[in-house]
């Protein structure tokens, strides 16, 4: 068996055998396979795809690349999410102390930024000293004593979803619905995590633009937990606009606390969030329907517990808690600039996909895997799809660190809107739930 007649007959659209995967995942991760080998094979899964069989079999393989983490005894009923990528998508930061805060341990596996999607370990590491690459025994033993831990994948934890992370996210490999499907459900499968709710992102700033593509996706996912033993949904979710109002890492930090503190925040972003926690809540049965658990996430931010729970998080993680407390510690970037309405009417489009890449421009994402994230940069998006607009009204305000990257993101975000003369529809926001 080699790499190179795995990877032609992928190319070939022939299946390949669960040990010539295995071969290939295991290889890569040792490092015997090289990057350029592992993005043509990933090009090739893109392009030709895999069957439900190969897939499982590329989750089993990169699940196992580390340690297979049991949670029994530790934390039976513990919880994981995951959203398969979006913009502006700070769920995790704000849902996880949520559901801690109402009595279900959340172990949450997570990654960095992917293509023009941002990425909550990337996003984390706006907090000086967080630490987010736990091995096997710090994550069990901090989800043992406080109910709440977050990783990302290390060399203990799917490894081999860690290095083809971070080559897909630089080859054009990320929207391949098996190496999205494998990615996530190795990880959870790796944490051991026994309730796992998934949010599955429909829209031009998601990997998968259509319903039908989306919805394939997360009965896929659905699929593959079951056979693992696990017990996982999927929400359908829009992606057609940024969600909230912040697109960059530090931005959405300090957005996450502030709707944590109870402070006013966007509508589309505070109902996505009490939706999961609720869905989740539910999941681990701390409540009898998710009505109940809507209001038990309401109270868990109004309380104040779930400010309280995300500052155990940073503190057990060796995150400094005094940026929570005083989001004005979050170094500024140098640049702060205001982009006007071009005409008036109603916002009819503002691109997801275009918001994202023009932050990837700005620096809060990588081009090349060297790429060193600048946590500062990003944009604030003052409106939503809907909104009556004024020429000359603030539509966004860019935070960059120098002006050609500015002038490039401000063009992208000029040509991300659209205009109507006659009144828009605000979007949907839930397309469903596969079960
Ligand atoms: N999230 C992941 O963990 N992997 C993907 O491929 C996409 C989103």
């Amino acid at each position: 068996m080699n790499a190179v007649d795995i990877i032609i007959k992928k190319r070939d659209s022939k299946a390949l055998t669960d040990e010539e995967i295995r071969f290939f995942i295991d290889g890569y991760t040792e490092g015997k396979i090289p990057d350029y080998q592992a993005a043509a094979w990933a090009m090739a899964v893109l392009c030709r795809g895999m069957t439900a069989r190969e897939t499982t079999a590329l989750t089993r393989a990169m699940a196992e690349s580390g340690e297979m983490v049991s949670l029994k005894g530790i934390a039976d009923i513990a919880v994981d999410k995951h959203s398969t990528g979006g913009v502006g998508d700070k769920t995790t930061l704000i849902v996880q102390p949520i559901v801690t805060a109402c009595g279900l341990p959340v172990a949450k596996m997570s990654g960095r930024g992917l293509g023009f999607s941002g990425g909550t370990i990337d996003k984390f590491e706006s907090i000086p000293g967080m630490r987010l690459n736990l091995s096997k025994e710090e994550f069990l033993n901090q989800l043992k004593q406080y109910g709440t831990v977050l990783s990302g994948q290390s060399a203990d934890l799917a490894p081999a979803d860690g290095k083809l992370y971070a080559l897909r996210d630089v080859t054009g490999t990320v929207p391949s619905i098996p190496l999205i499907a494998s990615s996530i459900m190795s990880k959870k499968i790796a944490a051991g995590t026994p309730l796992i709710l998934l949010d599955v992102k429909v829209g031009n700033g998601a990997f998968m633009e259509t319903l039908e593509k989306a919805e394939k996706l997360a009965r896929l996912m659905v699929s593959i937990g079951k056979k693992f033993g696990r017990s996982v949904k999927a929400e359908l979710t829009d992606m057609n606009q940024p969600l909230g109002y912040a697109v960059g890492n530090a931005l959405e930090v300090q957005e996450a606390v502030r709707m944590l503190r109870g402070e006013k925040s966007a509508p589309d972003l505070y109902e996505h969030c009490i939706e999961s926690s609720a869905l989740m809540i539910k999941m681990g049965r701390k409540a009898k329907s998710v009505d109940e658990a809507r209001h038990m996430a309401e109270d868990a931010i109004h309380t104040g517990k779930a400010l309280e729970s995300l500052k155990l998080l940073v503190r057990l993680q060796g995150g400094d808690v005094s940026y929570i407390d005083d989001l004005a510690k979050f170094p500024k970037a140098p640049i702060i600039r205001d982009l006007y309405a071009r005409s008036d009417g109603w916002l009819s489009e503002i691109n997801a996909r275009m918001v994202g890449e023009a932050s990837v421009l700005l620096g809060a994402g990588r081009v090349t895997k060297a790429d060193r994230i600048d946590h500062r940069v990003g944009i604030i998006v003052h409106h939503k799809v809907g909104d009556p607009i004024k020429k000359g009204m603030p539509l966004f305000t860019v935070h960059a660190n120098n002006e050609e990257k500015l002038n490039q993101a401000a063009e992208l975000l000029n040509n991300a809107c659209k205009y109507s003369e006659s009144e828009v529809e605000k979007l949907p926001q839930f397309y469903g739930l596969i079960e």
